[in-house]
């Protein structure tokens, strides 16, 4: 069965581009099809996944608003096991166009379920907003995995996130649940991360990852190069720690290592 998982928190930012990647990269590696899903406009996933978007003729906007089968939209990355579907800045309009659309909160939903039975997980890379765009992905979905920024307002935002998780749970999707909450870019320098980090799993206790990703120069250089961490710096420190969260999660799943 698929393990569909959408990367959300509105605050800009705070990792979600960068755990969908590189998670979606490590679980690949371990012999497990992945599908990314770029949801986002500002299409980071896509480029970080080493595709160039002037190339790209459809994506997943004509999913949504043209509906047009997905598996028109799929890209393989050079990455073994490893799929992805685009988004491009014409995705900026569909956040207004959806709203007046029939069925709009299921359209991501309707095209997933075309491809969902040839993949073990979907990663849904969210935008940093809760509107039509993340209710799709909300609707689409299993669980939810929310990085959490180690820094200053952490929580900040939070409870309207989980309150839009209920509004989904009720209204379209009432399997809909947390995936897990993840610490990332923590500085181990300074005291205040170790405080954050208390905050978080203090809030969400067990739904907190034991894998914090911390701040690591290499992680935010790996996209500018269009690769995940395992293929920039596979014996580097954040492929190390990716790789560690990649096994919490197919644990979860009973995925055998
Ligand atoms: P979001 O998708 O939530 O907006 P990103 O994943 O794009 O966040 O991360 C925001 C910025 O921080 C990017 O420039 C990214 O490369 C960088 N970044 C993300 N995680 C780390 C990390 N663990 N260490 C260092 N830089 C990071
Ligand atoms: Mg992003």
């Amino acid at each position: 069965m698929v393990q569909i998982i959408s990367v959300a928190n509105q605050k800009g930012g705070v990792g979600k581009t960068t755990t969908t990647i590189n998670l979606g990269a490590s679980i690949a590696n371990h012999g497990y099809k992945v599908l990314i899903v770029d949801i986002d406009p500002q299409g980071n996933a896509t480029s970080g996944l080493g595709i160039e978007k002037s190339t790209v003729d459809k994506d997943i906007y004509n999913v949504l608003i043209d509906e047009i089968p997905l598996s028109e939209t799929i890209h393989h990355t050079e990455i073994k096991n490893l799929d992805a579907v685009p988004a491009t800045i014409q995705l900026a309009g569909a956040e207004m166009e959806l709203t007046s659309m029939m069925a709009r909160e299921t359209r991501l939903k309707q095209g997933i379920d075309e491809v969902s039975h040839e993949y073990d997980f979907i990663l849904i890379d969210c935008p940093p907003s809760l509107g039509q765009l993340s209710i799709n992905a909300f609707t689409a979905s299993d669980s939810i995995l929310i990085p959490v920024q180690s820094e200053y307002y952490a929580m900040e935002g939070l409870s309207q996130l989980l309150n839009t998780i209920r509004l989904v749970q009720k209204h379209f999707n009432k399997n809909l649940g947390v995936e897990g909450v993840l610490l990332t870019m923590l500085d181990a320098r300074t005291n205040l991360g170790a405080e954050v980090v208390k905050e978080v799993q203090s809030y969400f206790n067990k739904k907190v990852y034991k894998t914090i990703i911390p701040r690591i120069t290499k992680l935010a250089e790996a996209p500018s190069y269009g690769k995940p961490i395992t293929e920039y710096a596979p014996k580097s420190r954040g492929s190390q720690v990716y790789d560690s969260l990649a096994k919490e999660v197919l644990k979860a799943h009973g995925k055998k290592l």
